[in-house]
């Protein structure tokens, strides 16, 4: 099987500091990482191909210290790696990130199954891999929790509501992947030696030719605000827990809580 994992690089959210007065976010400094469900979804493209054969190959779309998050992958057991980068592509929303991903997926594929992580820590849209998958015709299964192997394709569990529902696609599909879903394996010292060595395709828009139509983001950032705080707690002062309870219901009844 060819298997692909697209990888993101996020700055380290709790070093990113947020200017209150302008409401603008200061990202210098700022340490990176390996998106971490993405790092679910490298154990669930692996663990496809030691069921079935194949190998597991990483794509990212970032800067050439994103090639850090490639290496990462390959010294956990991921083949080869490609990185797509372009003026182009700056500022690309997630249809623009998708197009991009796709035209490379055309051109390096096609792959029976492609993992992504269910959504990053910074943008936390979670629209990657259903625009992509769209886009691409595949068979979609997003948020998998828990993922089964079978013949023909993949069954998830994704959470609903208190219970779970229970999905399947046949191959070719695009899968997202969950915290949940799996423990991710170490690196191995054949790993570590392979990702020391790794040559990193990088593919710019020469290569790839996506039209600028294709590459415009339909989508606008109107405004940036923090979350309204949150309203203080309310104590019930007193020793008689049941004159403290009646108090709360009489309270819970005057806000029609019940
Ligand atoms: C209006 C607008 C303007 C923006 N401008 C900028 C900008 O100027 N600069 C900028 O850096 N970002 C910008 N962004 C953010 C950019 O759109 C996102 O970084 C990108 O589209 C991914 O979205 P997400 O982080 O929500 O991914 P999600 O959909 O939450 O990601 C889910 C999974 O998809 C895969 N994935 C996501 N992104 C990539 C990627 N780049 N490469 C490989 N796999 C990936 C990963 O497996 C990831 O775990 C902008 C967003 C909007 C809406």
């Amino acid at each position: 099987m060819k298997i692909l994992v697209l990888l993101k690089e996020v700055p380290v959210v709790s070093e990113i500091k947020i200017d209150r007065e302008k409401l603008t976010i200061d990202r210098s400094g700022v340490g990176k990482m390996m998106n971490p469900s993405d790092r679910h979804a490298i154990e669930a493209a692996l663990a496809l191909a030691d069921a079935r054969g194949g190998e597991v190959t990483a794509m990212t779309m970032g800067p050439e210290s994103s090639e850090d998050i490639l290496r990462e992958a390959v010294s956990l057991g991921v083949k080869a790696a490609y990185r797509l980068t372009d003026k182009a592509f700056a500022g690309a929303d997630t249809l623009a990130t998708a197009s991009v991903l796709k035209a490379a997926i055309d051109a390096t594929g096609p792959y029976d199954a492609i993992f992504c992580g269910s959504s990053t820590i910074d943008g936390v849209t979670g629209q990657v891999p259903a625009k992509l998958g769209t886009m691409l015709g595949y068979g979609i299964l997003t948020n998998a929790c828990k993922i089964e192997i079978g013949e023909a394709g993949l069954t998830i569990d994704r959470k609903a509501g208190t219970g779970y529902e229970k999905l399947t696609a046949v191959f070719p599909l695009v899968c997202s992947v969950t915290e949940d879903a799996n423990t991710p394996r170490k690196p191995s010292i054949r790993g570590r030696t392979a990702s020391k060595k790794l040559v990193v395709e990088v593919m710019d828009n020469e290569k790839l030719q996506i039209p600028a139509e294709s590459l415009k983001s339909p989508s606008k950032v109107m405004g940036l605000f923090p979350p309204p705080a949150l309203e203080k707690g309310q104590m019930i002062p007193g020793e008689d827990p049941e004159a403290a309870v009646a108090e709360l219901v009489g309270i819970l009844q005057g806000h029609a809580a019940f």
